[in-house]
């Protein structure tokens, strides 16, 4: 048996990251695992180049702390307006790299990379081991909520009809603007006509380069971007250094919690009297047809998440955060984007600090 560790955070994507440092920073002798080979998880790995989640209409912060921190951290530009939401263009490598310099400054702070989550022990209503380690309080931030299923928690699914899977890879010598709806479907019209997936394109801080989200099967990807090269204006030199294109999963699972945020919650802007995080992100649905729904809050709006939301509600000593947290299929349809994962992370570690003082 390795020696006890305070608390013990599972998954080091945006919430894993916020989750582990709060709780370090708290004095607790805190964990980190990942079964990659470093942090960041799906905005430091699938080549995503937009922040959401960070402002409200004003593009001002919806939340201090952490997720203001690492977003400064991680910022080379200000916020960039989109349709109605604010957005942060960053770049994956500068995501990692801040993950990693704050992990390694933070005292009490351990880490265990290429390390899958195995043998978690319970005993009546607490986990009291995880992969060895004798630990006082688990953070869930898998995205996936793998701990929860390994002690057979409940926990409720999205699935690819609202949350389908994209592959994202970035597109560089593009020599067309692409700011504005009018122009981005001058390039969609004649893909649609030719039977090819639709495509959405995001900002990328790489001069003449844009972040392309494919709702369409890995196979595809080579004959897209030839499409694009002989057919669209401005594309005639795009390319990519991708090879092997990798499909990202927007589903996952939630916990059950001691409360479930509903899409209702999202849209009325709705208030707790135990907040603990800000979001004011639309409900974002995309069908495997690779179109998306927006459902937005009335200007001006945000939601709040309650501390409730990031505890389960059968065990203990189990916090959630990020794509985990205790939300309906319409609610994480906002709450999962990265911003507001950081917030919950944050949370979810103050949350697990406190209950450890508290015993
Ligand atoms: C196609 C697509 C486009 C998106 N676009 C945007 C966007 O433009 N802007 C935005 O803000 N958000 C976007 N999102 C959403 C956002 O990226 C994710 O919801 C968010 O990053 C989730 O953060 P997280 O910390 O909860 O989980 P993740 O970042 O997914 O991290 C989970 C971590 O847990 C680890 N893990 C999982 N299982 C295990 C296990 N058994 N053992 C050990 N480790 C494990 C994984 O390796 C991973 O590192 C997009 C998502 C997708 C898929």
């Amino acid at each position: 048996m390795s020696a006890r560790v305070d608390i013990a955070v599972v998954g080091s994507g945006a919430a894993g990251i916020a989750a582990a440092v709060t709780a370090a920073r708290a004095g607790h002798a805190t964990l980190l695992l990942d079964q990659r080979p470093a942090a960041g998880g799906t905005g430091g790995f699938s080549g995503l180049t937009t922040f959401c989640g960070l402002y409200d209409d004003e593009g001002e912060f919806l939340n201090d702390g952490f997720m203001r921190e690492f977003a400064e951290a991680v910022a080379e530009s200000g916020p960039l307006r989109m349709g109605r939401v604010w957005v942060l263009p960053y770049r994956p490598t500068r995501f990692r790299e801040a993950a990693g310099r704050l992990l390694e400054i933070t005292p009490t702070l351990q880490t265990r990379w290429n390390t899958q989550l195995a043998d978690v022990v319970v005993e009546g209503n607490r986990i009291v081991g995880l992969n060895g380690f004798p630990v006082g309080a688990v953070i869930d931030c898998t995205g996936t909520a793998e701990v929860a299923r390994a002690i057979a928690a409940e926990c409720l699914a999205t699935n690819e009809t609202t949350q389908a899977p994209a592959i994202i890879f970035p597109l560089h010598n593009v020599a067309r603007d692409l700011s504005t709806p009018a122009a981005v479907a001058q390039v969609l019209l004649p893909l649609a006509r030719a039977g090819l997936p639709p495509l959405n394109f995001q900002p990328c801080l790489e001069p003449n380069t844009i972040s392309v989200k494919f709702t369409g099967r890995a196979e595809q990807a080579s004959q897209l971007i030839e499409f694009l090269q002989t057919h669209i204006g401005g594309f005639e030199n795009c390319l990519t250094p991708v090879t092997d294109f990798k499909t990202a999963q927007r589903a996952g699972r939630m916990i059950v919690g001691q409360y479930l945020l509903t899409g209702s919650d999202v849209l009325e802007g709705r208030t707790f009297p135990d907040a603990v995080a800000r979001c004011a992100w639309p409900i974002e649905q995309w069908n495997p047809q690779g179109q998306a729904q927006f459902r937005y809050l009335p200007p001006g709006a945000h939601y709040q998440i309650p501390a409730r939301s990031l505890r389960a509600a059968s065990t203990d000593n189990l916090f959630m955060a990020g794509k985990t947290i205790s939300a309906d299929v319409d609610a994480i349809g906002s709450a999962r984007v990265m911003g507001c994962c950081l917030a919950t992370g944050a949370a979810a570690g103050d949350l697990a600090a406190k209950w450890i003082q508290s015993q």
